[in-house]
Parts: C-alpha cells; structure tokens; sequence
C-alpha cells in the first residue's frame, strides 16, 4: 500500500514512473539489463540521456546558448561551484532568504567577496525581502537567490531586476513546479530529489557564454566547461538517477507540461493555505504573497500538539510532516508527485485533529 509522504526531500515520485521503472528493472528494451547495469557510454545509455535532456528542455523551454548539465554533489556543490566558475571581479551578490541560502552564502564567501544584499533572518525568513536595481552591485560577478525556500515555506513571486549582472538560482525545491522564463536567468541550479528524481543527480542549466570563466583553483570536476564540453559524460554521471529522471520528464510533458502542473500545484496549495488560513487552531506565520506552492510549513497551538500530530498523521499513513527542527511544527511538501488526494486526506486528518484537541 502507498502512504502520503511529504517529505521535503527525498520524496515522492509519480507512480506511473516507479511502475514503468519496476517493469523495466531486469530487461530494459530487450537489452537484457538493467539502466543501472549499462554503460554511460553504451549506444543504449547513450538514447537515455539524450532523451532525458531533450524533454528537460521540452518542458521547460530553454532557449538555444544555454547548457544542461547532469552533475552529482547535490546543490550544496553547487554552492562552491557557483563562485569558483563565475568569479572574475572577485565580489558577488547574495539575497539571504532561508537555510539554504544562507549556507550558500557562506560557501560564496570562501572564494570571493559575498555580500548579503538583503535578508529574512530579522522575521524567521517569512518573507523575501523586496529589492530594486539599486540594491545591486552592477560590478558584482552574479547574483544569488533561492527561488524556493524548502524549509520555511516562501518563493519568489517577482523575480530582482540585477540588470546586467548574471542571475543565478537555486531552484532545488520548485523547478518543474511552475512556469518559469529560463532566459531570466544565467544559471539555474537544482538537486533532483525534491521534484525530479532519487538522490544524486544536480541539474544545472548554464548560458554557454558564462563558461570560459572559472577560477584557475576551480576543480575540473567543477567546471561547468568540463561536463559541458562532454555532455554531462566526462565522468561517470549518476546513469539510473538520470533515467527517472527521464520517465519523470516523459511523465510530466503527457500530462501537459509545466504549465499545467502549476494548475494542479496552486490548486493544491491552495486547498491548504485557505484551510490553515479558516482555522484558528492552525496557523503559518508566511507573509501571503511569499508563500510556497510546495512547501507548506504550520503549527498548532502547542508543541505538544505538534508532537502529537506528527505521530498520529503516521499512523494515518500522512507521512514525514515533522517540519524541519529550525521551525518546529509541521510542514507539508506538496511536490509534483503529490496527489490532489494526499492533500486532502492531509485536510481530512487536520479537521478531525482540531476537533479532538481543541
Ligand atoms: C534541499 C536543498 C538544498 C540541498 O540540496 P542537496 O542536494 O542535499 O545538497 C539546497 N537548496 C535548496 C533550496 C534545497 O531545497
């Protein structure tokens, strides 16, 4: 039997795409293997990845100039990877809008001159602060943000206007989960196991013309250049993470792409916020136009209640609701793979709940 997991990553995975990779498991299209048996060089291997980049950019319409890489390391890699390809002045810009951001941050400052251009840290990270061009330094190599931040629940609505300086994102927690302009931005950046696929995959997406600019200290594992030049296979690549990948991709563009995803995801956090927003039982403290389509943070009136509502969801087969320990309470990742129905049976549990504990 299948539980709702919520997750906040690794997570859930549609089920039509587990089933397909069950069928195939042993025999993948009369090879007599399996994908994680192959060679990333095989012919067979070869169509996989190939495929998997083109619908990649199928579903989010990348613009020609701009690279797909699939990378490991995770996105706290890319933290280093960012500055130690991009540094050329030797200061960039960062918005500071959660943990990860922060971490990123910290990361920057090991190989250039990070500045904090604004944070959220003074109000927990409920909002993203609003910037405009002036805010940045037009001398800054990049600016960082993080379009979604996982663990207390906000994204950005309204992308910053950095003027010439290059955009970078961390996108690991909403890429696929709406429509976004990728020719907004100069390099997109994301872990696989929140949206996409298992763990071990990193996807960046990368304008070709940023790639002649790596540090001389960059690793050459870490240059973009290197898996750009190889298409994704200078090394070994994560072979099987790909290919869910893959069928995620094929899965998504057969439901109608991005677009409609963002439909059923707005209508799903949508069912949750106006929930907790109707009770005074439950609450969360994110300021309303920031709020996270995919990451649902909230609490009760106590701690105690919030320890017993984790415990007794799981018993109801509501998995994984504990939110992260620097919040406290609950948070409910409604990623892609996140049935309608999870989130109601989520509201279900939630109503009955307040009526035993009120
Ligand atoms: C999960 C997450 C990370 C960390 O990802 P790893 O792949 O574990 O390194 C970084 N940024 C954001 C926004 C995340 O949600």
């Amino acid at each position: 039997m299948r539980n709702y997991n919520f997750s906040a990553g690794p997570s859930m995975l549609p089920v039509p795409v587990l089933e397909k990779a069950a069928a195939q498991m042993l025999d993948y299209e009369g090879t007599g293997m399996s994908v994680m048996e192959m060679s990333h060089r095989a012919k067979c291997y070869d169509a996989i990845i190939k495929k998997a980049e083109a619908d990649l950019r199928t579903l989010m319409n990348i613009p020609e100039g701009y690279k797909v890489l699939f990378v490991q390391g995770g996105a706290s890699q890319q933290f280093a990877a960012v500055p130690l390809n991009l540094t050329v002045n030797g200061k960039a810009d960062y918005m500071v809008t959660g943990n990860f951001a922060n971490l990123s941050y910290k990361e920057g400052s090991r190989f250039t001159k990070a500045r904090v251009v604004a944070s959220s840290e003074d109000k927990t990270y409920t909002y993203i602060p609003k910037t405009t061009l002036a805010d940045f330094d037009p001398e800054a190599d990049y600016v960082h943000i993080t379009t979604n931040n996982t663990i207390f629940g906000t994204k950005y609505n309204t992308l910053p206007d950095t003027g010439k300086v290059p955009l970078v994102a961390d996108m690991s927690s909403n890429i696929l989960s709406e429509v976004m302009d990728v020719s907004k931005f100069d390099v997109i950046y994301a872990g696989a196991q929140k949206n996409i696929a298992p763990a071990g995959l990193t996807i960046v997406i990368v304008k070709e013309e940023l790639l002649d600019r790596a540090m001389p200290i960059c690793p050459k594992m870490l240059a973009w250049k290197t898996q750009a030049d190889a298409d994704s296979l200078y090394n070994t690549p994560p072979t099987y993470q790909i290919y869910i990948a893959g069928l995620v991709f094929e899965h998504l563009l057969a439901m109608g792409g991005i677009a409609e995803m963002e439909k059923i995801n707005k209508y799903k956090a949508g069912l949750l916020y106006d929930f907790i927003d109707s009770s005074s039982f439950y609450k969360n403290s994110v300021v309303k136009e920031d709020r996270s389509i995919m990451n649902v943070p909230f609490v009760t009136p106590s701690k105690e209640l919030d320890d017993a509502f984790v415990k007794q969801a799981a018993a109801n087969g509501l998995l994984t609701l504990k939110g992260h320990r620097l919040v406290g309470g609950m948070r409910a990742s409604i990623y892609n793979a996140m049935p309608v129905e999870g989130v109601q049976a989520l509201i279900e549990f939630m109503k009955k709940f307040e009526l035993e504990n009120k």
